[in-house]
């Protein structure tokens, strides 16, 4: 069922239910991502304040709320809260809202809804750490393939995916080389080649230059950003945004560019 067709009341609803699962989700995987970088697989036990040890409560751990009524500082130590934790909550809110308002109740806005936890997981650990775990693209990949029956044309659908993928792979395999001789350093890491493969999956043949223009953008305002903080850049972020936002608007803008040469 499409969001429009929902009654007034029932949309506002539904609005609301996907921002507020959005948020929780973008907590949840925050954290996550912070175990993982922290050596844990899965996050087990209760949060603490990584500046005093204090165990947090429930009211300690509302997204956006807490920190917004917290003022970004630790209930018990007083000390700073990173800006990152409603930074997610938010952009998770709003990820999860944008599904639910263009695909309303269906299975490509399960599909869409699906894709982003790992997403975030790996944009998070990327930021980290500058490395892009294997795991959640595995899990990407599945998903892929657990939604391809779902699709009208499920083997155009497969074809399609598998060989924007491999051209992808290859092309930026090929081009990262020539940077690398070029800078006398690494340009593209080899994580970074396997999520664009694995992304262009969902995008297609088509939808994978759109997403390469956007990562591209993202990439630069990202590196804008931390250079003023003196720190590395990683482009899993921006991939993943770009990746997830071509997935979710990418038809209808390549749609309306080749409206423009009829
Ligand atoms: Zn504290």
């Amino acid at each position: 069922m499409s969001f429009r067709a929902l009654p007034p009341a029932l949309a506002a609803y539904f609005a609301l239910l996907c921002a507020l699962t959005g948020a929780c989700l973008g907590s949840f995987i925050n954290c996550w991502a912070l175990r993982c970088v922290s050596g844990q697989r899965f996050p087990r036990g209760r949060s603490r304040c990584p500046r005093c040890g204090h165990t947090l409560g429930v009211f300690d751990l509302i997204p956006l709320v807490s920190w917004l009524c917290l003022r970004g500082r630790c209930r018990y130590c007083g000390g700073p809260v990173s800006p990152r934790y409603p930074v997610t909550e938010a952009l998770s809110a709003l990820a999860l809202l944008a599904v639910g308002v263009t695909r309303g109740l269906t299975l490509r806005a399960l599909e869409l809804a699906l894709m982003l936890p790992p997403l975030l997981l790996l944009a998070l650990v990327d930021w980290d750490t500058m490395e892009l775990p294997n795991g959640p693209m595995l899990l990407l990949a599945g998903l892929f393939l657990l939604f391809l029956p779902a699709h009208p044309a499920p083997l155009t659908r497969l074809w399609q995916g598998a060989a924007a993928g491999a051209a992808v792979f290859a092309l930026m395999l090929a081009l990262s080389l020539v940077m690398d001789k070029l800078l006398g350093r690494e340009s593209l890491g080899g994580g970074d080649l396997k999520l664009m493969a694995v992304l262009a999956l969902f995008t297609g043949p088509a939808g994978v230059v759109l997403m390469l223009l956007a990562a591209s953008v993202l990439g630069l305002c990202t590196m804008a950003l931390l250079r003023a903080r003196g720190r590395a850049f990683p482009f899993g972020p921006a991939l993943c945004a770009a990746g997830f936002l071509t997935a979710l608007w990418g038809q209808p803008v390549l749609s309306w560019y080749l409206s423009l040469f009829r």
